[in-house]
């Protein structure tokens, strides 16, 4: 039998998120737009993905309201794609997605390091603080350079998130 393309008789509320999140690159998209990523070209030269993907995959994210849409220039005109509480609400998702690759599977480096900013503590595997028994929500949330990460990268967005920054603080910011 032919592999579906979808899981449209699926009620389990895994497939149905499966539905908007699982085809591949969405995840990672997601991902950059929590580390501050809004713009079309910078999605394409960080994630080096096709640029047909990227136009499907930003518009399945608008449309399932994941992303918005933000004009950020008038002529000629250019949106960014903001992330909205959808996308934060997935934190935790990526967050313990990303300490399972690490723990399962076999030469995974940590990339990152991420903290509660307020107190410097790294986070639990879904996001929380262990020193303060909290979830962190990702505006609170420090990213730091990992042990795996390349410390001299070619691409502008590469070297933006080199340093130490919050989530979502815009990328473009540190560039300009
Ligand atoms: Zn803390």
């Amino acid at each position: 039998m032919a592999l579906g393309k979808d899981y449209a008789d699926q009620e389990c509320s895994i497939a149905r998120a499966l539905e908007i999140v699982g085809e591949r690159w969405t995840l990672l998209v997601v991902r950059d737009a929590l580390y501050g990523v809004r713009r079309y070209n910078d999605f394409l030269v960080h994630l080096r993905i096709p640029r047909a993907v990227l136009a499907a995959r930003l518009q399945t994210l608008l449309d399932a309201g994941i992303l918005e849409k933000r004009r950020y220039q008038e002529s000629p005109p250019r949106d960014e794609y903001v992330p909205t509480d959808r996308a934060l609400a997935l934190w935790p998702v990526l967050r313990s997605l990303g300490q399972w690759g690490r723990e399962n599977v076999p030469g995974t480096q940590s990339m990152r390091t991420f903290h509660h900013a307020r107190c410097g503590t790294e986070l639990g595997a879904y996001g929380e603080c262990p020193a303060c028994g909290a979830a962190v929500p990702p505006k609170d949330v420090e990213m730091r350079p990992g042990p795996g990460l390349n410390p001299d990268p070619e691409d502008p967005v590469s070297r933006a998130l080199l340093a130490p920054r919050r989530l979502l603080q815009p990328v473009e910011a540190d560039r300009a």
